[in-house]
């Protein structure tokens, strides 16, 4: 999932970017209002982080023309006021959510991938192959009824290699879709988590869920 984050406070717009794109999201930064729109054209996002002070133009003024071009995409709006009127102002503006300054960043990523999946309508929140089933809303993982215990990361790679069942994927794919690196970070990460998390899934069952395709990647399938 690709959010643009719209922030001129280089503190702010660094922490932003470091806690999403530790969740796995593509991030990029603009620091000034009036290039959100020009961007857009050429990097689609799924969500826009829109900062309402910014430089050459403000955030309320960039998401009126973004949405009187008919352009939806989910946007959060950020105040440092944190007043009912740019939270009145802001909504009028079109925007999806409103989040006052100072924020936690755990709620920042809660909203944005609220809002992420808004602009996904398509992927079902539940999947389910053979007895394993997630959610994604809830974030809870059931092997045959049994509730397992994944970090984060394992829950991403489990829900993309779910979502990608009966397909081969590479581990730039996965590098690139699970932790947010279009580069190889030349370790052996991706190994590692699939080996926890088939520690985790296909423990004590006869139906794996989890293969390896030597020298081609990773694939979900029912295989006895
Ligand atoms: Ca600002």
């Amino acid at each position: 999932m690709h959010v643009l984050v719209v922030e001129d406070e280089k503190k702010t717009a660094a922490f932003v970017r470091k806690a999403l794109t530790s969740e796995g999201f593509q991030v990029d930064v603009l620091t000034e209002g009036d290039q959100v729109i020009p961007f857009l054209t050429s990097h689609p996002a799924d969500v826009i982080v829109l900062d309402i002070l910014l430089p050459k133009q403000d955030g309320l003024s960039v998401l009126r023309d973004l949405r009187r071009s008919k352009n939806t995409i989910p946007v959060l709006l950020l105040s440092a006021r944190g007043g009912m009127e740019d939270r009145v102002g802001g909504l009028d503006a079109g925007a999806d959510d409103y989040l006052p300054k100072p924020f936690g960043l755990g709620e920042l990523i809660a909203r944005v991938r609220a809002l992420g999946r808004r602009s996904l309508p398509q992927q079902p929140a539940g999947l389910q192959l053979a007895d394993l089933s997630i959610d994604a809303i809830t974030r809870t993982v059931r092997r045959g009824g049994r509730l397992l215990d994944l970090s984060t990361r394992e829950f991403q790679l489990l829900e993309f290699l779910m979502r990608s069942a009966g397909r081969i994927c590479d581990r730039a794919t996965i590098l690139q879709h699970v932790w947010g690196y279009s580069f190889d970070p030349g370790t052996n990460i991706v190994d590692v988590y699939m080996r926890r998390l088939r520690d985790k899934v296909d423990a004590d069952t006869q139906v794996r869920l989890l293969h390896t395709v030597r020298g081609m990647g990773y694939v979900m399938r029912v295989e006895s």
